[in-house]
């Protein structure tokens, strides 16, 4: 048979975006699954605006090739204070996905294992022996699927708390050296926080060139103009004797939830945003997409099935990220004090390995003692309060479903 006109595969990966890319990359990485027949089906392939993903890391990973740069030193600025960060053992490490793709996608479509479809993934079914995979041209079947496509039913009926983290970036170049390019800005509050938590963000690549980013957490989604308007602002009053080019701009919103990531089934496994690797409390997802990719490449060597993302977290992370949530949303005005609080008042490594899901829990207890801890206990005595209320809801509906 015209390998082209194949059906059945072992691997199906719905999405050729951050997490489909980085699993089937890895799979080919690995000796002894690199062989696995897999079929990757995008609706868009690579059609989508270029991004800039920023993660923190502490060792060496195989896609150090492309990183664009990277920073041990960082500022973070509130209204009247500011403080000086050395994130030591950990590298704040920027990439642009087209040079993501431009480096796997080559040796991905070379290898004779693997196929490319461009088609609409309308639905997919586990008859428990195999996934059928309906698309918009064509259907086809695997042993295993993993899903990348955003469940947008799944956040429009979360009834838990929402924040939209919504952004504008600008890529700009001055003729005077106006940044210190071994410096980033992490979050600099120095702008008004109106019913919002509003920074601006800055990546400085050269004394010359920086990527500024103008950001809010905000249960409305605000028009793009007023994103604009704000980083505006940002650089007349910070950098006003350094007129700036911009070369290039991007635009994203980053849904900030605990939506339930679950597996459809035992052969659907959902991965990337879909599969819960987008933290809820911070919107980074690339380090999450990573370690995820690590437990499935695990998973596939011991011929077991893969577990999503957050079966394998411990669970008093998403407790967490819940109750920050809670209380950003609720005192929105109280955001840039928290975040600053969080990095002036902790050791930097503790706070970031708090941040990736890794801290130990005498880590988090100081760091908890060390914010406001009345609006962090209320909104926790909450979050409790819901969780409890909803195991009791599925234990009745679990009765019922039994019952009839
Ligand atoms: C502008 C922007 C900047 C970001 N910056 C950062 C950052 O700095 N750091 C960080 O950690 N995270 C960042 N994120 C969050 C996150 O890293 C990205 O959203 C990342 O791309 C998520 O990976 P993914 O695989 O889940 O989704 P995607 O990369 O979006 O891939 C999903 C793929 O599925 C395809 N697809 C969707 N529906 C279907 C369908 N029905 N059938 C077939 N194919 C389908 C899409 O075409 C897409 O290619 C950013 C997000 C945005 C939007």
């Amino acid at each position: 048979m015209n390998y082209k006109e194949k059906i059945h595969f072992e691997i199906i990966v719905v999405g050729a975006g951050l997490s489909g890319i980085m699993l089937v990359w890895e799979i080919l990485k690995n000796e002894q699954i690199k062989h696995t027949e897999i079929l990757l089906i995008d609706k868009h392939q690579q059609e989508e605006a270029p991004r800039t993903w920023c993660f923190w890391d502490r060792g060496q990973s195989s896609f150090d090739k492309i990183i664009t740069k990277s920073w041990r030193q960082a500022e973070m600025f509130a209204s009247s204070s500011q403080i000086q960060i050395d994130m030591h053992p950990y590298q704040y490490k920027m990439m642009r996905s087209e040079h993501f793709f431009e480096y796997t996608l080559p040796y991905i479509q070379a290898q004779p294992t693997i196929q490319f479809r461009k088609a609409a993934v309308l639905d997919l079914l586990d008859d428990g022996n195999k996934v059928t995979v309906i698309t918009d041209n064509g259907t086809y079947t695997a042993n295993m699927v993993f899903d990348s496509r955003f469940p947008k039913e799944t956040l429009e009926n979360y009834n838990g708390t929402i924040l939209y983290q919504q952004f504008t970036g600008w890529f700009v170049r001055t003729n005077n050296p106006s940044f210190d390019e071994h410096n980033l800005r992490l979050m600099d509050f120095r702008m008004l926080q109106d019913q919002k938590v509003a920074f601006c963000y800055l990546l400085p690549l050269s004394p010359k060139e920086a990527l500024i980013e103008y950001t809010i957490f905000t249960d409305t989604l605000q028009p793009v103009e007023a994103l604009e308007k704000g980083i505006e602002a940002y650089i007349s009053q910070h950098y006003p004797d350094s007129p700036m080019h911009i070369s290039s701009k991007e635009y994203g919103v980053i849904p900030m939830a605990n939506f339930p990531a679950e597996k459809r089934s035992e052969r659907i496994i959902p991965i990337g945003t879909a599969g819960g690797c987008t933290k809820a409390s911070s919107g980074y997802t690339f380090s999450f997409v990573q370690q995820h990719t690590l437990h499935i490449i695990a998973s596939l060597v011991a011929n077991k099935i893969p577990e999503p993302y957050t079966s394998f977290i411990p669970r008093r992370f998403a407790f967490y990220d819940k109750v920050l949530l809670r209380v950003l949303k609720k005192h929105p005005e109280k955001g840039n004090e928290i975040l600053f609080r969080l990095f002036k008042r902790n050791k930097t490594e503790a706070v970031i390995s708090f941040l990736h899901n890794r801290s130990t829990i005498r880590e988090e207890l100081s760091i908890f003692t060390k914010l406001p801890v009345l609006l962090f206990l209320k909104a926790a005595i909450t979050e409790w309060r819901n969780n409890e209320k909803n195991v009791r809801q599925m234990k009745q509906k679990e009765k019922y479903d039994l019952s009839v």
